[in-house]
């Protein structure tokens, strides 16, 4: 759906031939390019070699819902982090949102995209109490959110399923497809080189610096690397792949909605992720279609019954939507860590690695890329909301499948409860 509604890539091709570069960025997503556009704008080259396309990711295949933080509230990153590295980290996940916009503003990129804000509802009385204390806990922070009761979520929503819920100013939603090629020629137009269709087989440290070597077998010489490939990393640095779990997340959209039934779903527009463990998620896009993501199986999907059961949670939610055509089906990865934070390793000099983000990286990621850059132009690490941590594959990494399925069965039951 994204490909058919999305402004056109820049044109770029396959590297050919061995280069030389000052930083080589592996992965053309939103954390890769960020990290390009921020280093070229400061002066600095930079080169960025995607698998396959602009896009091809995440970044290419979201809900397009611009989602402002991370997943822990502020109380417990100060709990987790300490005072100075929480204060930190609240004031980054508080930037994340407005991290996008501005690059929008700045770059005048063609991304259709909305700031009418974000609404998480709660599902059950047991999750609204939850939500009441993250809006406080936001609120504290002089953050702009605010409560909403029941009422309030029916009329935002035009759905009466929802107890309650809350409002954050800070979101929108966007056409994630265009935004990452927009990204892309604002990097490019910046002087930063971009290559896809380029996968690197391998990278180790030469010298002083490092050595890149593509599938094709071109090198490619830098001072140093950082690996944006979060949920499609592959074997690219020993353990990093294993440092997550990276399950599918399915989405499913209708055909434009005709006025009348339009007007009577989320009519102020704005994006809504509710408060389920197994999250059902959803929005109209700037052509009028209504689309919903949700989870599914682990395994690539094998048919149109692998979306069945978004299918039912709409027209649940959204009686109206039963005669509606569906239109669109995909799915991509997310990359979820074990603290449900995202991470950075340096395991050498020079070489950066960016995984995590928790199904949540549109603002999260952009916001990575531009500290990310801030710290390889300056040095200073304090420039990064998280500290470098060591690559640590996650216990039972080769049960992952096993364990997921038990988590899932254990989430269904928690999301059962009223
Ligand atoms: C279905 C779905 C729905 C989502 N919904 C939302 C949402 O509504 N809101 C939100 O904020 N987030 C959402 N997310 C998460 C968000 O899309 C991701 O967090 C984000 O796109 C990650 O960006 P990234 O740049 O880190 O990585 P990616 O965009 O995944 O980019 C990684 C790139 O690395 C490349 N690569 C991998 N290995 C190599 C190699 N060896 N050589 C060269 N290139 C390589 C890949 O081709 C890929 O293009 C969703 C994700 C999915 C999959």
């Amino acid at each position: 759906m994204w490909h058919d509604t999305a402004v056109a890539a820049p044109v770029t091709t396959a590297l050919d031939g061995p280069a030389d570069t000052d930083t080589l960025i592996i992965g053309a997503g939103y954390a890769g390019l960020s990290t390009a556009l921020h280093l070229a704008q400061a002066g600095s080259q930079c080169m960025v070699l995607d698998a396959r396309e602009i896009g091809f990711g995440g970044s290419g295949r979201n809900g397009g819902q611009l989602v402002p933080g991370l997943k822990k509230d502020p109380t417990e990153l100060l709990n987790a982090y300490g005072p100075a590295r929480g204060r930190q980290l609240i004031d980054f996940a508080d930037a994340t949102a407005r991290t996008v916009y501005s690059l929008i503003d700045q770059y005048q990129l063609n991304v259709p995209h909305t700031r009418s804000g974000w609404i998480q509802p709660a599902h059950s009385k047991v999750t609204l109490e939850l939500v009441k204390k993250r809006v406080a806990d936001w609120q504290r922070q002089g953050a702009p959110v605010r409560p909403l009761s029941r009422s309030e979520v029916g009329d935002l929503l035009g759905t009466d399923q929802y107890h309650g819920g809350w409002f954050d100013e800070r979101g929108g939603s966007l056409q994630p497809l265009s935004y990452v090629r927009e990204l892309a020629r604002a990097a490019i137009e910046e002087g930063a080189t971009v290559h896809t269709a380029t996968p690197v087989a391998s990278i180790r440290k030469k010298g002083s610096g490092w050595l890149a070597v593509t599938e094709k077998g071109d090198a490619v010489h830098a001072r140093r690397i950082v690996v944006c490939a979060n949920a499609y990393s592959d074997g690219i640095w020993k353990n990093l792949k294993e440092t997550v779990v990276d399950p599918n997340t399915y989405q499913v959209a209708t055909a434009p909605l005709p006025e009348e039934i339009a007007k009577t779903i989320l009519p102020q527009g704005q994006p809504v992720s509710d408060t389920r463990n197994l999250l059902l998620y959803f929005r109209k896009d700037h052509t009028g279609r209504f689309l919903m993501g949700g989870r599914g199986p682990f395994r690539e999907p094998r048919g149109r019954q692998d979306w069945d059961h978004l299918q039912k949670a709409i027209t649940l939610l959204y009686p109206q939507l039963k005669d509606i055509p569906f239109e669109y089906y995909w799915c991509g990865r997310v990359s979820v860590t074990q603290d449900y934070m995202p991470h950075l390793h340096q395991p050498e000099p020079g070489l950066i690695l960016n995984i995590g983000c928790q199904g949540r990286g549109i603002g999260l990621q952009t916001a990575m890329g531009k500290a990310l850059a801030a710290y390889l132009t300056s040095g200073d690490q304090a420039s990064l909301p998280i500290p470098f941590t060591p690559v640590r594959r996650l216990p039972f990494y080769g049960l992952r499948k096993l364990y997921v399925g038990a988590l899932i069965a254990w989430y269904r039951y928690l999301d059962s409860r009223t």
